[in-house]
Protein backbone atom coordinates (compact mmCIF):
# COMPACT_ATOMS: atom_id res chain seq x y z
CA UNK A 1 0.00 0.00 0.00
CA UNK A 2 1.18 3.20 -0.59
CA UNK A 3 0.52 6.68 0.92
CA UNK A 4 -0.46 10.02 -0.42
CA UNK A 5 -1.20 13.14 0.74
CA UNK A 6 -3.10 15.61 -1.74
CA UNK A 7 -4.58 19.48 -1.54
CA UNK A 8 -6.72 21.38 -4.05
CA UNK A 9 -8.60 24.33 -4.19
CA UNK A 10 -11.64 24.80 -6.00
CA UNK A 11 -14.96 27.67 -6.06
CA UNK A 12 -18.20 26.75 -4.79
CA UNK A 13 -20.83 27.20 -7.93
CA UNK A 14 -23.61 27.32 -4.52
CA UNK A 15 -25.18 30.32 -3.51
CA UNK A 16 -24.09 29.96 0.10
CA UNK A 17 -27.33 30.06 2.93
CA UNK A 18 -26.09 32.62 5.18
CA UNK A 19 -25.62 30.97 8.85
CA UNK A 20 -24.96 32.24 11.83
CA UNK A 21 -23.75 29.13 14.22
CA UNK A 22 -23.44 25.49 12.53
CA UNK A 23 -22.51 24.43 8.83
CA UNK A 24 -23.68 25.68 5.66
CA UNK A 25 -26.74 23.42 4.42
CA UNK A 26 -24.92 22.62 1.28
CA UNK A 27 -21.33 22.30 2.78
CA UNK A 28 -23.19 19.78 5.66
CA UNK A 29 -24.57 17.60 2.65
CA UNK A 30 -21.35 17.26 1.17
CA UNK A 31 -19.74 16.31 4.63
CA UNK A 32 -21.83 13.99 5.55
CA UNK A 33 -21.15 12.05 1.89
CA UNK A 34 -17.19 12.41 2.72
CA UNK A 35 -17.82 11.04 6.54
CA UNK A 36 -19.11 7.85 4.68
CA UNK A 37 -17.02 7.43 1.90
CA UNK A 38 -13.88 8.44 3.27
CA UNK A 39 -14.32 6.39 6.60
CA UNK A 40 -14.62 3.44 3.96
CA UNK A 41 -11.95 4.21 2.54
CA UNK A 42 -9.85 4.76 5.29
CA UNK A 43 -8.63 8.39 4.00
CA UNK A 44 -8.24 11.28 6.86
CA UNK A 45 -7.97 15.09 6.11
CA UNK A 46 -9.34 17.94 6.55
CA UNK A 47 -12.23 20.70 4.53
CA UNK A 48 -12.28 24.06 5.24
CA UNK A 49 -15.01 26.45 3.36
CA UNK A 50 -14.89 30.41 3.21
CA UNK A 51 -15.70 32.93 0.93
CA UNK A 52 -16.68 30.76 -1.63
CA UNK A 53 -14.00 28.96 -1.65
CA UNK A 54 -12.97 25.34 -0.54
CA UNK A 55 -9.07 23.91 0.54
CA UNK A 56 -9.26 20.10 0.79
CA UNK A 57 -6.36 18.30 2.16
CA UNK A 58 -6.70 13.99 1.79
CA UNK A 59 -4.28 11.46 2.68
CA UNK A 60 -4.50 7.96 2.53
CA UNK A 61 -3.98 4.54 -0.17
CA UNK A 62 -2.84 6.41 -3.20
CA UNK A 63 -5.78 4.18 -5.22
CA UNK A 64 -8.28 5.54 -2.78
CA UNK A 65 -7.66 9.25 -2.54
CA UNK A 66 -7.41 8.88 -6.52
CA UNK A 67 -10.70 7.55 -6.85
CA UNK A 68 -12.22 10.17 -3.93
CA UNK A 69 -10.20 12.95 -6.16
CA UNK A 70 -11.71 11.75 -9.39
CA UNK A 71 -15.70 11.86 -7.78
CA UNK A 72 -14.66 15.39 -6.29
CA UNK A 73 -13.31 16.66 -9.59
CA UNK A 74 -16.74 15.50 -11.52
CA UNK A 75 -18.98 17.11 -8.66
CA UNK A 76 -20.84 20.09 -9.77
CA UNK A 77 -21.14 22.37 -6.17
CA UNK A 78 -18.01 23.57 -6.98
CA UNK A 79 -15.46 24.81 -10.29
CA UNK A 80 -11.86 25.72 -11.00
CA UNK A 81 -10.10 23.26 -9.15
CA UNK A 82 -6.60 23.77 -8.88
CA UNK A 83 -4.32 20.47 -7.54
CA UNK A 84 -2.14 22.05 -4.90
CA UNK A 85 0.19 19.47 -3.20
CA UNK A 86 -0.01 15.61 -5.06
CA UNK A 87 2.91 13.23 -3.62
CA UNK A 88 4.01 10.50 -1.69
CA UNK A 89 3.72 10.07 2.15
CA UNK A 90 5.81 8.00 3.89
CA UNK A 91 3.34 7.81 7.19
CA UNK A 92 -0.08 9.43 8.33
CA UNK A 93 -0.27 12.80 9.87
CA UNK A 94 -3.84 13.17 10.86
CA UNK A 95 -5.44 10.65 13.63
CA UNK A 96 -9.02 9.51 14.59
CA UNK A 97 -11.37 11.66 11.96
CA UNK A 98 -12.78 10.61 8.34
CA UNK A 99 -12.66 14.05 7.38
CA UNK A 100 -12.54 17.19 9.60
CA UNK A 101 -13.95 20.18 8.75
CA UNK A 102 -12.89 23.66 10.17
CA UNK A 103 -15.50 26.32 10.32
CA UNK A 104 -14.94 29.93 9.67
CA UNK A 105 -12.12 30.51 12.30
CA UNK A 106 -10.32 33.50 13.79
CA UNK A 107 -7.08 30.69 13.81
CA UNK A 108 -7.85 30.72 9.32
CA UNK A 109 -7.91 34.80 9.55
CA UNK A 110 -4.78 35.23 11.79
CA UNK A 111 -3.48 32.80 8.96
CA UNK A 112 -4.33 35.16 6.40
CA UNK A 113 -3.51 38.31 8.28
CA UNK A 114 0.24 36.50 9.04
CA UNK A 115 0.30 36.01 5.08
CA UNK A 116 -1.30 39.49 4.13
CA UNK A 117 -4.07 37.90 2.73
CA UNK A 118 -7.67 39.60 3.11
CA UNK A 119 -9.69 36.99 1.43
CA UNK A 120 -9.38 33.40 1.74
CA UNK A 121 -7.96 32.49 -2.06
CA UNK A 122 -6.39 29.41 -1.15
CA UNK A 123 -5.94 28.96 -5.25
CA UNK A 124 -3.52 31.80 -4.79
CA UNK A 125 -2.03 29.89 -1.55
CA UNK A 126 1.78 29.66 -2.04
CA UNK A 127 3.27 26.24 -0.82
CA UNK A 128 4.03 27.68 2.85
CA UNK A 129 0.47 28.86 2.92
CA UNK A 130 -0.43 25.17 2.10
CA UNK A 131 1.37 23.87 4.97
CA UNK A 132 0.25 26.43 7.75
CA UNK A 133 -3.48 25.68 6.49
CA UNK A 134 -2.74 21.67 6.53
CA UNK A 135 -1.25 22.42 10.24
CA UNK A 136 -4.05 24.51 11.49
CA UNK A 137 -6.79 21.88 10.27
CA UNK A 138 -4.64 19.48 12.51
CA UNK A 139 -3.85 21.71 15.29
CA UNK A 140 -7.41 22.59 15.30
CA UNK A 141 -8.72 19.40 16.20
CA UNK A 142 -6.19 19.59 18.85
CA UNK A 143 -8.13 22.30 20.40
CA UNK A 144 -11.12 20.90 19.57
CA UNK A 145 -12.30 24.11 17.66
CA UNK A 146 -13.78 21.83 14.87
CA UNK A 147 -16.90 21.00 13.70
CA UNK A 148 -17.03 17.13 13.34
CA UNK A 149 -20.02 15.37 10.60
CA UNK A 150 -21.78 14.56 13.22
CA UNK A 151 -23.07 18.15 13.77
CA UNK A 152 -22.58 18.54 9.96
CA UNK A 153 -25.21 15.52 9.77
CA UNK A 154 -27.34 17.90 11.16
CA UNK A 155 -27.43 20.71 8.52
CA UNK A 156 -26.33 23.89 9.59
CA UNK A 157 -27.86 23.53 13.20
CA UNK A 158 -25.47 24.28 16.64
CA UNK A 159 -23.39 21.72 18.08
CA UNK A 160 -24.97 19.63 20.08
CA UNK A 161 -28.47 20.93 19.20
CA UNK A 162 -31.19 18.54 17.85
CA UNK A 163 -33.35 19.06 14.64
CA UNK A 164 -36.47 20.42 15.09
CA UNK A 165 -39.75 19.30 13.89
CA UNK A 166 -41.25 23.02 13.91
CA UNK A 167 -40.64 26.21 13.21
CA UNK A 168 -39.82 28.39 16.14
CA UNK A 169 -43.33 30.65 16.02
CA UNK A 170 -44.79 27.54 15.02
CA UNK A 171 -43.81 26.35 18.60
CA UNK A 172 -44.69 29.45 19.98
CA UNK A 173 -47.81 29.53 18.51
CA UNK A 174 -48.63 25.77 19.94
CA UNK A 175 -47.30 26.59 23.34
CA UNK A 176 -49.25 29.61 23.69
CA UNK A 177 -52.28 27.19 22.29
CA UNK A 178 -51.99 24.59 25.11
CA UNK A 179 -51.31 27.59 27.89
CA UNK A 180 -55.04 28.79 26.51
CA UNK A 181 -56.39 25.15 26.63
CA UNK A 182 -55.27 24.57 30.05
CA UNK A 183 -56.79 27.93 31.85
CA UNK A 184 -60.16 27.26 29.29
CA UNK A 185 -59.94 23.64 31.10
CA UNK A 186 -59.36 25.01 35.01
CA UNK A 187 -62.50 27.76 34.27
CA UNK A 188 -64.54 25.50 32.88
CA UNK A 189 -63.75 23.42 35.81
CA UNK A 190 -64.37 25.98 38.61
CA UNK A 191 -67.83 26.29 36.48
CA UNK A 192 -68.78 22.96 37.90
P1 LIG B 1 -24.08 9.68 -3.79
O1 LIG B 1 -24.80 8.67 -2.98
O2 LIG B 1 -24.09 9.60 -5.28
O3 LIG B 1 -24.51 11.16 -3.35
C1 LIG B 1 -24.47 11.53 -1.98
C2 LIG B 1 -25.32 12.75 -1.75
O4 LIG B 1 -24.76 13.88 -2.40
C3 LIG B 1 -26.71 12.58 -2.29
O5 LIG B 1 -27.61 13.13 -1.36
C4 LIG B 1 -26.70 13.35 -3.58
O6 LIG B 1 -27.96 13.86 -3.87
C5 LIG B 1 -25.71 14.45 -3.27
N1 LIG B 1 -25.02 14.92 -4.46
C6 LIG B 1 -24.11 14.24 -5.18
N2 LIG B 1 -23.68 15.00 -6.19
C7 LIG B 1 -24.38 16.17 -6.12
C8 LIG B 1 -24.39 17.36 -6.87
N3 LIG B 1 -23.60 17.49 -7.93
N4 LIG B 1 -25.21 18.36 -6.50
C9 LIG B 1 -26.01 18.23 -5.42
N5 LIG B 1 -26.03 17.14 -4.66
C10 LIG B 1 -25.22 16.12 -5.00
N6 LIG B 1 -16.83 12.83 -1.55
C11 LIG B 1 -16.11 11.94 -0.87
O7 LIG B 1 -16.39 10.74 -0.94
N7 LIG B 1 -15.05 12.32 -0.10
C12 LIG B 1 -14.66 13.63 0.03
O8 LIG B 1 -13.71 13.94 0.75
C13 LIG B 1 -15.40 14.60 -0.70
N8 LIG B 1 -15.09 15.91 -0.63
C14 LIG B 1 -15.79 16.81 -1.37
C15 LIG B 1 -15.44 18.16 -1.32
C16 LIG B 1 -16.12 19.09 -2.09
C17 LIG B 1 -15.70 20.54 -2.03
C18 LIG B 1 -17.20 18.67 -2.90
C19 LIG B 1 -17.96 19.69 -3.73
C20 LIG B 1 -17.58 17.35 -2.96
C21 LIG B 1 -16.89 16.41 -2.18
N9 LIG B 1 -17.25 15.05 -2.18
C22 LIG B 1 -16.50 14.14 -1.49
C23 LIG B 1 -18.46 14.58 -2.88
C24 LIG B 1 -18.11 13.98 -4.22
O9 LIG B 1 -17.92 14.98 -5.15
C25 LIG B 1 -19.25 13.04 -4.71
O10 LIG B 1 -20.49 13.72 -4.71
C26 LIG B 1 -19.37 11.86 -3.79
O11 LIG B 1 -18.10 11.29 -3.53
C27 LIG B 1 -20.26 10.84 -4.48
O12 LIG B 1 -20.25 9.75 -3.63
P2 LIG B 1 -21.47 8.71 -3.65
O13 LIG B 1 -21.55 8.14 -5.04
O14 LIG B 1 -21.28 7.76 -2.52
O15 LIG B 1 -22.61 9.68 -3.28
Amino acid sequence: MSLIRLAYASEATFEATPVTTGVEPTVARILLTSRRNNARSNLVGGLYYGDGYFFQYLEGDEEDVRDTYGRIQKDDRHTNLITLIDEPLSAPTFKNWSMKYVPLSSDVQALLARHRMTRFEPHRFSAQQCEDMIDLIRQSSANQKLVNHDDAERGGVRMGDRPQAFSPALRYGLLAAGVCLLGALIYAGTLL
